[in-house]
Parts: C-alpha cells; sequence; structure tokens
C-alpha cells in the first residue's frame, strides 16, 4: 500500500515539474537548458517506470459462464491465485480490465460489479495476493454509445498508464478473446492469449483467419499460471 502511494506521489511530482518546464519552455526562457532539463527528466521518469500484467477477467482467471456478477457464481480457474501472487511478487502491477456490458443491457448494475471485485481482493488477500486495481467498461456500443475503454480499445489501459507511470512494453496484456489481443497490441505491450474460456475458439479464428501478424505476434499459454510462467521465465519482449 505505502509502496503504491509512493509511486503514485512520485508520479504526480514528476509530472508536475514537466508541466513547470513545459511552461518555461513555451516561454523561450534559457530555451536550451531548458530541452536538456526535459531529456533528463524523461529518461529519470522512464527509469522509474513499472511494468505491470494487465489481466482479461472472465474466462481468464475465472471460469466464463456469461454474465457473471453473483459471487456465488464465481469460480477460480485453477492456479489463478497462484498466478497473481507470482505476478505481485516479481514487481508486476496487476489490473484487471474487463468488458462488462451486462451493465449496458441492464442485466446487472456497477455495484454489482464493485461488490464482486471487492471479493476477488478478498479471496486473495487472503494468500497474499492481489489486484491493483479493477477497471471495468460498464458500456456497449448499442445501448450506450461508443465509449473509448471498451476492448479492443485501450481506454483502461491508458488511465492505468497515466496513473501509475507504466512502460508498457515491458507490460502484458492476457486474455481469451481477440479484443484482448487486439488491445495488447494497440497499447504496444505484449498479447498472450490464454486456452481458458474462449481461447481455443479465438486461436482456431486466428488461424483460419490467415493474419499473418496476428499468428506471429500473440504468444499462446494453456492458462493464466502457464502464462505467468512463460513472462517470469522466459523472459516475453
Ligand atoms: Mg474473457
Ligand atoms: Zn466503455
Amino acid at each position: 500500500m505505502r509502496a503504491k502511494n509512493n509511486n503514485q506521489a512520485y508520479t504526480s511530482s514528476i509530472n508536475e515539474l514537466f508541466a513547470l518546464l513545459h511552461i518555461y519552455t513555451k516561454q523561450r526562457i534559457n530555451i536550451q537548458k531548458c530541452n536538456t532539463l526535459l531529456l533528463h527528466f524523461y529518461y529519470i521518469r522512464r527509469c522509474f517506470m513499472r511494468k505491470a500484467v494487465f489481466l482479461d477477467r472472465d474466462g481468464t482467471i475465472n471460469v466464463e459462464k456469461n454474465y457473471i456478477y453473483d459471487v456465488e457464481d464465481w469460480e477460480w480457474i485453477p492456479d489463478s491465485i497462484k498466478a497473481i501472487k507470482i505476478l505481485n511478487q516479481k514487481g508486476f502491477l496487476v489490473f484487471v480490465i474487463t468488458n462488462q456490458s451486462g451493465v449496458a443491457r441492464g442485466l446487472y448494475s456497477e455495484s454489482h460489479v464493485i461488490t464482486l471485485h471487492e471479493f476477488i481482493n478478498r479471496e486473495l488477500e487472503r494468500q497474499g495476493a492481489k489486484i491493483d486495481e479493477f477497471y471495468y467498461c460498464p458500456h456497449h456500443p448499442d445501448f450506450t454509445g461508443e465509449c473509448d475503454c471498451r476492448k479492443p480499445k485501450t481506454g483502461m489501459v491508458m488511465n492505468a498508464q497515466e496513473k501509475y507511470n507504466l512502460n508498457l512494453k515491458k507490460s502484458y496484456v492476457i486474455g481469451d478473446k481477440l479484443c484482448d489481443i487486439k488491445t495488447g497490441i494497440s497499447a504496444g505491450a505484449t498479447p498472450i492469449l490464454v486456452r481458458t474460456g474462449y481461447g481455443e475458439n479465438t486461436l482456431l479464428h486466428i488461424k483460419k483467419s490467415k493474419d499473418m501478424f496476428m499468428s506471429q505476434t500473440v504468444v499462446v499459454a494453456k492458462s493464466l499460471y502457464e502464462a505467468t510462467k512463460t513472462i517470469v521465465n522466459g523472459g516475453l519482449g
């Protein structure tokens, strides 16, 4: 908790310095010096950037059951908790990014989503693991119009990037659907497709589509736990 707060404080103070320097630069006060300073700060900021793993929720962490909002329906995919704990221990920030169009469809409310996420973190905490933050998109274009956060759009990733000063090139997006993989690619992170949930279908779809870029870019893992082992041991990206 403390480390996270320190990191946020550091990020905001550096951001403030940037804003000041930009003002100085615009006012043409010793422009050469300001530009050099800016370069230094960019470098320092990059050094302090954190790496993250963005996890899809349904079909990646838990068994896919279509529009889950009740704690009673929550079922962990084996070793998901272990995987999240490993990522925590290896210094990754761990985020959930989940499309929850059930809210837009009126199937459940945002408070259901929040309650479920609190439950997940309580379960994780009991085993010494945690999700650093949950991001969800409650929209659907047919019901609420377009938004910036519904995957494959990168809104949720970018919100985390801004708040936590993330190095997306050293980060991963793990999920079971094409939208997860596309989000990872668009954000400049390494996408990993898990074969749980809709993963097998997604893999079949990628193979059939003969999309060379997609099939060469996507890393495939049996499960979240296997994906985690690949990240930690294989040095992906
Ligand atoms: Mg999914
Ligand atoms: Zn959205």
